[in-house]
């Protein structure tokens, strides 16, 4: 699903990430562990688009993130991510912080299909003939093919020396030519089909107030709905964090250190929450200090030192054979 190949961030002439591969394959739970500013909170946040990679690639569903060209909202959406620091709206409620995105995303998927509408409508004022497109007729990549071969081997301009089978393929070259000029001039001439615009702001609003309310009796806050967030306890606010990033439904999760600023007696219950939508199948990528927890949740473990990922295994092996000097003594600190 994701796959990170050579992965380098620098910010200046600090060096964080200095080389790191990682595939992720759907429905994997990977917990990453690592002394701090060792790059983990960089690498999640290149994941996500926050950072641009100083070099290398991220592919998501094959698509390359650190790609320019590629437009990476799209991508975005389907990557949910969780902070130490929740960052909800102080002066929007809590289901209003829940829903924004959502609506967000879906208006603007509601403006692309109206422009997509609009454009065809308006070229079509201008493609008044419904012009038959013509077939062709030659087998377009066996024509090419024979010029180019051709074309390599002699020199086509010299005529003379051409046999009459190599005059055919110059001269079927030219007509299939001729045939696309011809076909693409009728497509021009064609009327488009006006795609339908299928959504609209009043559905986009109530589905996501009603996923939202799905999402919160999941977590049993639904009574808080109303309520701001400043009246809310430290893990009420990162669980509503956690149901505000799935309400974009995504397809992979990453967490930041998620119980890292939370008072000890509510770790619990936002682990409890990470447990179980890591039992519903969610792929996830969790940096985390619960060694516990990582253990019993994650189906591998990476510890990353150096800005690479210096040693991985599944949960059992990686925290009682671990392998380098390294691991050993960062985890006879943290155990
Ligand atoms: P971790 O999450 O493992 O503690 P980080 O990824 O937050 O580590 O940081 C790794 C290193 O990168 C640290 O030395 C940090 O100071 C540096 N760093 C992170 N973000 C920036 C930034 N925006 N500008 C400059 N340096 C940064
Ligand atoms: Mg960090």
């Amino acid at each position: 699903m994701i796959e990170v190949i050579d992965l380098v961030k620098d910010f200046g002439d600090v060096k964080v990430l200095k080389g790191v591969n990682l595939t992720i394959e759907a429905g994997e739970k990977i917990a990453v562990i690592g002394p701090s500013g060792c790059g983990k909170s960089t690498f999640l946040r290149c994941i996500n688009c926050m950072e641009d990679p100083t070099s290398g690639h991220i592919l998501f569903e094959g698509e390359d993130l650190a790609d320019m060209d590629v437009d990476i909202n799209v991508h975005r959406r389907h990557i949910g991510m969780v902070f130490q620091q929740f960052n909800l709206f102080n002066n929007k409620n809590i289901i209003d912080n829940i829903t924004i995105a959502p609506i967000h995303a879906g208006m603007q998927e509601l403006r692309k299909q109206k422009r997509a509408r609009r454009k065809a409508v308006f070229l079509n004022l201008f493609r008044r003939k419904d012009t038959a497109v013509p077939e062709i007729t030659l087998d377009e990549e066996a024509v090419t093919k024979a010029a180019e071969q051709l074309r390599e081997r002699k020199n086509v301009k010299t005529k003379s020396d051409l046999t009459a089978e190599e005059k055919l393929i110059l001269s079927d070259e030219k007509e299939l030519q001729k045939q696309l000029r011809a076909r693409r001039r009728a497509l021009k001439r064609q009327r488009l089909d006006v795609p339908d615009v299928t959504l609209d702001k009043q559905t986009i609003c109530a589905e996501a107030e009603k996923y939202a309310y799905e999402l919160l009796e999941k977590i049993g806050l639904t009574d808080k709905a109303k309520s701001y967030p400043s009246t809310l306890s430290g893990g009420q606010k990162q669980r509503i964090a956690i149901i505000r990033a799935l309400a974009m439904r995504p397809k992979v999760m990453l967490f930041d250190e998620p119980t890292s600023a939370l008072d000890p007696e509510m770790v619990g219950e936002v682990l409890e929450l990470i447990r179980r939508v890591a039992d519903e199948g969610m792929t996830m990528v969790i940096v985390t200090h619960e060694m516990g927890f990582a253990r019993e949740v994650a189906t591998r473990v990476l510890f990353m030192d150096g800005g690479v990922i210096a040693e991985e295994a599944p949960p059992e092996e990686f925290f009682t054979a671990p392998k380098s000097e390294r691991l050993k003594e960062f985890l006879s600190k943290v155990l």
